[in-house]
């Protein structure tokens, strides 16, 4: 594995204040350093740094009480420079342009490194999705979508789930948007049922592509999967798909969590059992025969595999210095800090980006949003073909450069995927 060179930022950027967010001076940090590698011209990689487009809405919703509420909401365009723009809507308290922004532009990158025909997007609703009643759910997700009515499209920027957003949200603004122009169309979401165009496998892509990105990376290690204990923080549309499938693959998933804390068995657990607790009482806690521990207890607990599929920000400088595991595997986006890359690389933990290792998830959105459009629908076994295709030919490219540049594995990703949009923005040329 190559030497790290130091990740913290390399120079203090002046933000526009509405860009000035954590989680925006993370992945311009992580760029501005990839920069550095990618030999870009500098008109290219000044164009890269900011998002194309952003729209702020105000969403007024009617509560059940009877009261009006008012939401924030966002989408952000990174990059068109591909072709559409793409990426989830998440609901969370959390939610902040800045945040959808640097999420749009990690999406870029993903999109540029599987080398799929779109730009990155993100979107969020600044809400506690959990206090909301179905009802509300929907009269906030009908408004949100007539809102970005003027910048989404099945040919400019197509949504998809993302953290508490799911099928039903994406048939609501599947059917919003349809109502709209008089017509259904499909194509205009990702992550839909299967009854109104959806995919299969799409809600299981993005886990089973976690698992792919790792056996392929902890081969080229000198590790096997099979056996290797894992630890999942998060077990939602991400962190349970990937824990069943590393289970499925003969790993040993020993600690699991969500927001509000994890269960740990050194043996082993049942993850069939613990799914059926969840199921039943809306999450983890109190799962019998196992230990309970914390999200922080659980990043650090011994294992050879650290999967954080929950939220970003969570390898951080002060807990990076005691995760025990061999190598992280990025299920969420942005979960390690720079200081955190900094510390892991030091330690000789090799870190499995997110915009490589989840990945899988918008690789079958593409191919849901093929699928749409032609009106012709694929079986699951060539889903999952073309995806680990897809999911394999990422590791390679990445390896490759890793190996060749002598660059950690997040940089070399970075790099690939920066050198693909600076190619196309270059050949495109700067309008008008
Ligand atoms: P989700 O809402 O289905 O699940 C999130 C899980 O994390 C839940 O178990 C929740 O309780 C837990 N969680 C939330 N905040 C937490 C916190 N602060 N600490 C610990 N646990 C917390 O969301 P998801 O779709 O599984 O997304 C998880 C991550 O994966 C996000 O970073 C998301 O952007 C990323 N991601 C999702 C997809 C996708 O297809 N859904 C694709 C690529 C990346």
């Amino acid at each position: 594995m190559a030497e790290a060179p130091p990740l913290t930022p390399a120079r203090e950027v002046e933000l526009p204040p509405e860009l000035d967010d954590p989680l925006y001076r993370q992945a311009l940090g992580q760029l501005d350093h990839a920069l550095q590698h990618a030999a870009v011209p500098p008109p290219v990689a000044a164009k890269l740094r900011y998002p194309e487009r952003a729209l702020s809405v105000s969403i007024p919703v009617k509560m059940d009480d009877g009261s009006l509420g008012v939401f924030p909401g966002y989408r952000v365009q990174h990059s068109s420079v591909l072709g559409p723009t793409k990426g989830g809507i998440r609901y969370d308290l959390a939610v902040t342009l800045g945040e959808c922004a640097a999420l749009a532009m990690w999406m870029t990158w993903k999109c540029a490194l599987l080398r799929l025909p779109y730009g990155g997007a993100k979107g969020g609703v600044r809400c506690d999705p959990r206090s909301l009643s179905p009802r509300e759910l929907e009269g906030l997700t009908r408004r949100f979508t007539t809102e970005l009515l003027p910048i989404i499209g099945p040919e400019r920027d197509i949504p998809a789930p993302d953290m508490a957003t799911d099928e039903q949200t994406m048939a609501w603004m599947m059917d919003t948007y349809s109502m709209q122009v008089g017509h259904a169309v499909p194509e205009i979401v990702t992550g839909k049922p299967l009854s109104v165009g959806g995919s299969v496998l799409r809600p299981e892509a993005t886990g089973i592509g976690v698992v792919m990105v790792l056996d392929a990376g902890l081969r080229r290690l000198g590790w096997l999967l099979q056996g290797s204990s894992c630890v999942v923080q998060g077990y939602g549309k991400v962190g349970a798909v990937a824990a069943h499938e590393l289970t499925e693959r003969g790993a040993r998933v020993v600690a699991v969590s969500d927001i509000a804390g994890g269960v740990h068995d050194p043996a082993g657990l049942d993850l069939v059992q613990v799914s059926a607790w969840r199921r039943e009482h809306r999450g983890l806690a109190g799962f019998p025969d196992a230990q309970a521990v914390t999200n922080a207890e659980l990043l650090e607990l011994p294992c050879v595999v650290l999967v954080p599929a929950a939220t970003e920000k969570q390898v951080t400088g002060e807990n990076a210095g005691r995760v025990s595991a061999r190598v992280v595997a990025e299920g969420a986006n942005g979960p390690t800090t720079l200081e955190a890359d900094d510390i892991l690389a030091e330690r000789g933990i090799p870190v499995l980006p997110d915009i490589l290792t989840n990945a899988g998830g918008v690789a079958v959105s593409y191919f849901e949003w093929v699928q749409d459009i032609q009106r012709l629908f694929w079986g699951p076994d060539e889903i999952r073909i073309r995806l680990g295709d897809l999911m394999r030919d990422g590791v390679s490219r990445v390896w490759a450069l890793s190996e060749s540049e002598r660059l950690p594995l997040r940089r070399a990703a970075l790099v690939t995927s920066i050198r693909e949009v600076g190619d196309a923005l270059e050949a495109r040329g700067f309008y008008p």
